[in-house]
């Protein structure tokens, strides 16, 4: 996909099949559409390839190559090297948020999986996905060791310059340390919420939350001020389990709000 001279690339990591308890309170009744055969919510797992300005940019890293009841990952190795990008390519790793859906690929044999990557996440998640977390944890052993191999730096504040026509932009509540990322070149953008945004639907129904929403109300009013700001504009959303990892736009203005692929 061309985002102005840039050229963003969206790479399957896997697949999660989630309980329809995920998604806290949805009337899937009304929601057929949304159920797969084996009655679980199927929804990809996304990361985004960004090149610009010489630098190669790698956002979130999928669940990793592993199979648990809720997911099966580790496509991304695959997807990468059908756009001709090796691991050492990767000059920076990116990480919404420190959830394992989304760092699971950083780490492979107890080594970065991109030697020449480093890896940035904002720094509130640290204390809850590591400091916090249970030494066993794969997260918190991932971070530990990129964090031994020097690769880490941090995230913090708001409109961070990453690269050319590439920012990060704080989106809380999901997790306390979440960012989404902003491309831009010439007059077009787009905008990629990581887990800001779970799913399309909640346009529609801004106060549906899922489980793994660390504080729900503040995720509500991001998701609010993110639909606010981009109502009626040309810019393209993504997030990283939107169906087929579509880019869309937000349609409003009639008291409702629609996400439109394309
Ligand atoms: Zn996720």
């Amino acid at each position: 996909m061309r985002i102005g001279a840039l050229d963003l690339v969206a790479l399957d990591d896997g697949l999660c099949k989630l309980p329809q308890a995920f998604y806290v309170g949805l009337d899937f009744a009304a929601h057929p559409e949304l159920v797969a055969a084996d009655g679980r919510v199927h929804i990809p797992i996304g990361c985004y390839l960004l090149r610009t300005g010489g630098t190669t940019v790698l956002i979130d890293t999928g669940l990793g190559d592993v199979e648990v009841t809720w997911a099966k990952g580790g496509r991304l190795p695959q997807e990468l090297r059908a756009v001709g990008v090796a691991p050492e390519d990767v000059d920076v790793v990116l990480c919404s948020h420190l959830h394992i859906d989304h760092i699971g690929g950083l780490v492979v044999d107890e080594a970065p999986a991109f030697p020449n990557a480093t890896v940035r996440s904002g720094t509130a998640d640290w204390e809850q996905f590591v400091v916090e977390a249970p030494p066993e944890d794969r997260g918190r052993r991932t971070m530990e060791v990129l964090a031994a191999a020097g690769r880490l730096a941090p995230l913090e504040g708001d409109m961070v310059d990453i690269a050319p026509g590439l920012t990060a932009r704080p989106t809380p509540g999901h997790t306390p340390g979440h960012y989404g990322f902003v491309v831009s070149s010439g007059d077009e953008r787009a905008v990629l919420l990581g887990d800001a945004v779970e799913c399309p639907l909640q346009l529609e129904e801004p106060d549906l939350a899922v489980i793994s929403d660390v504080d729900p109300a503040l995720a509500a009013r991001t998701r609010e001020a993110i639909w606010r700001e981009l109502e009626g504009t040309e810019t393209l959303v993504g997030a990283a389990h939107f169906p087929e990892l579509r880019l869309g736009r937000v349609l409003g203005g009639t008291g409702k709000r629609w996400f439109v692929p394309g």
